[in-house]
């Protein structure tokens, strides 16, 4: 049995309403505040309705797509992979583009061992297991607690969520999570006015010190996102903190996962985040960037087209689970659609695209062309910053500058700009009272103009009195 197809956005959004359940959402929201959108295509940059209304996806589909929808490249990989192989357990067997991916992100990463699974929370989740069962293994007993960053985000599953710093996604199910032991967040838009990025980040980590050198026995890992605190509100700090960070923890002995869920792959201007951690001690052969124990790795990983993410971790780790049978060492954590070849492919083909299309370099005269567009935003009445990392840039809106006073949550600022943009075609999805832009880097300079200017319009609609 099945329904006529429907032909107008109507039809398909009633029918949507009645059985779809959408992700972090308050549904009735939907009933008359926020027309829900159904998507029939996508090519580019661009998403388009049954009605042949046009988005720009200026979120990249909440931080996925990389080269704009449907890239020939990517679109050809998966043709081909579908032909030869669509998906097979991937205990006891193993295949040609996982085996490919493992590589190149090892090369990559510098961490040698790739533990696939399939969503970025379960990427963490898998991360905090093998930290806490690695000292396990070494027989440390007692460390079973992470450190993590007020602000933080690491996803939606117990573990992951039990990491996240205190919010609304965490804090409803409270008293089902682990206790991390949160320490302040680097986060510079807290620092006092006049202070440098460097000198707030590195002023926040004397918090994390502390606790390192009162917890670290208990301690099997931190946890952080390196640059940008993305889902808590796109909240920037210095690099030298994952430098002071790694140093610390090879110091007192507990690992550094590095959560590159949203930041990897180019968003920041390295491929890495961690890349941009400055060198320890400056003079000759110092070398820029951090290795962590742990990189969890997700959406932009296939491009924006098919779910996939991956741990990787250092070979001593990995080493410490190789045992024989019967010691029961080994790392028993599965997902039945590991490593799917489809995903693995589009990975293959989204990696390939870097070089071909020169993108870092592409990336840092695209980030140029956002600040010089949003350049009315930094004397803007109600905006109390404008930061950006890479491809990352955010708006901070207020209702008192002088003050940094914030507009009440029940105002919802953010979604009257994010109506606006609809209207006007850009998706500008907010973060509370926060306006980012993390557009695909395959976008053209002209449709970053009309992006930045749409942006400008909808902070303007937003602050405007009354709400
Ligand atoms: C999105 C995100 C996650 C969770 O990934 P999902 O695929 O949504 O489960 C974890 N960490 C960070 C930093 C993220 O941005």
């Amino acid at each position: 049995m099945s329904s006529p197809a429907s032909t107008s956005n109507a039809d398909w959004r009633a029918r949507s309403l009645a059985h779809v359940w959408q992700p972090c959402t308050q549904m009735k929201d939907h009933e008359s505040e926020l027309p829900l959108i159904p998507i029939a295509r996508a090519e580019g940059v661009w998403l388009e309705d049954y009605e042949g209304k046009r988005y720009l996806d200026a979120v990249s589909s909440w931080w996925t797509n990389l080269w704009g929808h449907r890239h020939p490249t990517i679109v050809g990989a998966l043709k081909q992979q579908l032909d030869t192989l669509d998906h097979v357990i991937f205990a006891g067997f193993t295949h040609e583009p996982g085996i490919l991916l493992a590589e190149q992100l090892a090369a990559r990463s510098g961490l040698p061992r790739c533990f696939y699974t399939d969503n970025g929370s379960s990427a963490v989740e898998a991360a905090l297991k093998m930290s806490f069962h690695y000292w396990q293994n070494l027989g440390k007993p007692n460390k079973q607690r992470f450190i993590a960053l007020s602000n933080s985000y690491h996803g939606e599953t117990l573990g992951a969520l039990a990491v996240g710093g205190p919010s609304m996604y965490r804090d409803s199910y409270a008293p089902l999570l682990l206790q991390p032991i949160f320490v302040p967040s680097p986060d510079c838009y807290t620092r006092t006015p006049g202070q440098s990025w460097e000198d707030h980040s590195r002023r926040q980590f004397e918090h994390l010190r502390l606790v390192l050198e009162r917890h670290a026995d208990e301690v099997c890992a931190l946890i952080l996102e390196p640059l940008v605190q993305c889902a808590g509100g796109m909240r920037m700090y210095h690099p030298l903190y994952l430098t002071l960070a790694r140093q610390a923890c090879d110091e007192f002995g507990v690992h550094l996962i590095a959560d590159e869920i949203a930041v990897g792959f180019g968003r920041t201007g390295s491929f890495f985040a961690c890349e941009q951690a400055p060198p320890a001690v400056y003079g000759r052969g110092a070398k820029r960037g951090i290795t962590p124990d742990f990189m969890c790795l997700s959406k932009g990983l296939t491009g924006g087209t098919l779910p996939l993410a991956a741990v990787m971790t250092r070979e001593e780790i990995y080493q410490a689970f190789y045992a024989d049978y019967a010691a029961y060492k080994a790392f028993l954590h599965s997902h039945s659609y590991t490593g799917n070849p489809l995903a693995c492919r589009a990975g293959l083909a989204s990696l390939s695209l870097f070089e071909e299309t020169n993108a870092l370099s592409a990336n840092a005269v695209l980030a140029q062309l956002l600040w010089a567009h949003t350049a009315e935003l930094r004397t803007h009445r109600h905006v109390a910053e404008v930061r950006q990392t890479g491809l990352i840039l955010a708006v901070e809106m207020v209702r008192n500058v002088a003050k940094r006073e914030d507009f009440p949550a029940s105002e919802r600022r953010g979604l009257r700009a994010y109506r606006h943009a609809l209207e006007k075609g850009v998706v500008l999805r907010p973060l509370g009272n926060v306006l980012y832009l993390m557009p695909p880097y395959a976008i053209s300079a002209k449709d970053a103009q009309k992006m930045c200017e749409v942006l400008c319009e909808a902070v303007d609609v937003a602050t405007r009195d009354p709400a």
